[in-house]
């Protein structure tokens, strides 16, 4: 282990659960299966592979600390959501195609919380259902029609009116919801770290600070990391929106920059003026580009999204941004007896996001001992944890939960261009999504 700790982080989340970073690479290395990436695809791929087959060698190679990725920056919002929502679900693949992808979905949620009581994670999670309020009218009407969707795509949900979401959330500017019960709210970066200790555990190697260098793929793979060569009889890319190599992986996704902010613990004064937050759903508005609202364990709140960029040729790492301040306006916005409350944490996060909004799963066209679980476009929690599942099936070979499934075994379509096309089809992409939630807010009331 070194001295470096992972409380030098700006991120709320890490800073609350600040971990000891593992000891890096100090050798060449020979294993059945190498894993690229310490986030939730690669602990849970790790995890699944040895627990499948005890006798693998498995390794994971971290560029940074476990969980330094989205995987220890996210919201925390453990959900079944797949694509965009459940209505566009059911218009792109129909009603049995839909079905099957949703089950995927709420599968990934109840292995999650499987895996989490099995394994003992101290993660605060809580099972509180995930609400999506709406604002204005055209937001009521697309409420309406997830409630609809969901019962065509055998998902349970409730449509909650005005009065029940302004009780459950404490905003006067709601105006009903539509509130999915199988879903929760953790802390990200405890899960990361439990998936660790689980890995190590079960005798998976692990490696921080170990960045991947060059991979070059062939019947055995052979990786530089840190100066030293693997040679692996499977890789795993596990590198989410980072994902760099193989080059053919950057076609399926552009990485996306979101923001969130934590406010300070709320007083109890603050909480009743709030209404109290009592059943603590985590919600996101309905607006393409949502805002994200959760409560913490701690009692803060944190706010995040509410808008996306994409910075020039995959830039990554663009940690001021206007829109932490959009953050802290939309917290005093919805509740104006938050107004100017202080803000404790900032933080930048990327996620990967393809054209067709589902995720990339599959072996690699050319060399089948490479498997990629990649680009979850925002929606990750749940199913980059089960996507460990599908991972040990492609890589044993197995017939599995994934077989069916649109998104898997195929690279995502359309492919996202190289630049300069890739900045003009992210800015029209982000401008149409932009463009929606403007026509959707109409009818907002605002203050
Ligand atoms: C701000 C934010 C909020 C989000 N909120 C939610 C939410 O509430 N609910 C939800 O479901 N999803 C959410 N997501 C998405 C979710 O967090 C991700 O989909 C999920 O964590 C992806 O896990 P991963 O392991 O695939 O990737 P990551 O956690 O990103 O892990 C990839 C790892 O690869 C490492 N790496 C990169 N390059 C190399 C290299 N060359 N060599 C070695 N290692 C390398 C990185 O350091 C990183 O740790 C959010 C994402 C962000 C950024």
């Amino acid at each position: 282990m070194t001295a470096m700790t992972t409380d030098q982080s700006t991120v709320f989340w890490q800073r609350e659960a600040p971990a000891t970073v593992g000891a890096p690479l100090g050798r060449d290395l020979d294993v059945d299966v190498l894993v690229i990436g310490g986030g939730y695809t690669g602990l849970s791929s790790a995890l699944c592979l040895k627990e499948a087959e005890p006798g693998l060698r498995v390794a994971v190679i971290e560029r940074d600390f476990v969980g330094f990725g989205a995987s220890g920056r996210n919201s925390g919002y453990l959900t079944s959501l797949l694509g965009h929502d459940l209505w566009t679900l059911r218009r792109r693949l129909g009603d049995e195609r839909g079905r099957v992808a949703a089950a995927f979905g709420a599968a990934a949620v109840d292995h999650v919380v499987a895996t989490i009581e099995r394994l003992g994670i101290a993660c605060d999670l809580e099972m509180t259902g995930l609400c999506s309020p709406a604002l204005s009218p055209g937001q009521e009407r697309l409420a309406d029609r997830l409630h609809a969707a969901a019962a065509a795509l055998g998902v349970a949900s409730e449509r909650w009116d005005g009065a029940r979401t302004r009780a459950a959330l404490g905003v006067e500017l709601f105006r009903g919801a539509f509130h999915v019960p199988k879903g929760g709210i953790l802390q990200p970066f405890k899960l990361a770290q439990g998936l660790l200790a689980a890995a190590r555990a079960a005798g998976v190697e692990v490696y921080e600070g170990t960045a991947m260098e060059s991979l070059e793929l062939g019947p055995v793979v052979v990786a530089r990391a840190g100066g030293r060569t693997i040679r692996a009889g499977h890789a795993v890319v596990a590198t989410n929106a980072y994902t760099r190599e193989p080059r053919a992986y950057r076609r399926h996704f552009a990485p996306l920059h979101v923001y969130s902010v934590v406010t300070a613990p709320l007083t109890t004064a603050q909480w009743e003026a709030i209404g109290g937050w009592r059943g603590r759903e985590g919600f996101y508005t309905l607006h393409h580009i949502l805002y994200a609202l959760r409560p913490t364990a701690d009692g803060r709140i944190l706010a995040a999204t509410g808008n996306v960029r994409y910075f020039w040729n995959d830039r990554l790492h663009v940690a001021e941004s206007p829109d932490y301040g959009m953050l802290e306006g939309a917290i005093g916005w919805l509740w104006p007896a938050l107004r100017g409350i202080r803000i404790e944490s900032r933080w930048e996060g990327v996620i990967g996001v393809t054209l067709s909004d589902f995720p990339s799963l599959g072996r690699h066209p050319r060399h089948a001992n490479v498997v990629h679980a990649i680009a979850y476009c925002g929606h990750g929690v749940a199913l980059a944890n089960y996507a460990g599942t599908v991972v040990r099936d492609l890589v044993l070979g197995r017939p599995g939960a994934h077989e069916g499934l649109p998104f898997v075994g195929k690279a995502p379509f359309p492919p996202v261009p190289g630049e300069p096309l890739r900045s003009a089809v992210a800015a029209g992409y982000l401008g149409v999504l932009r463009g929606l939630d403007a026509l959707a807010n109409r009818g907002t009331r605002r203050r």
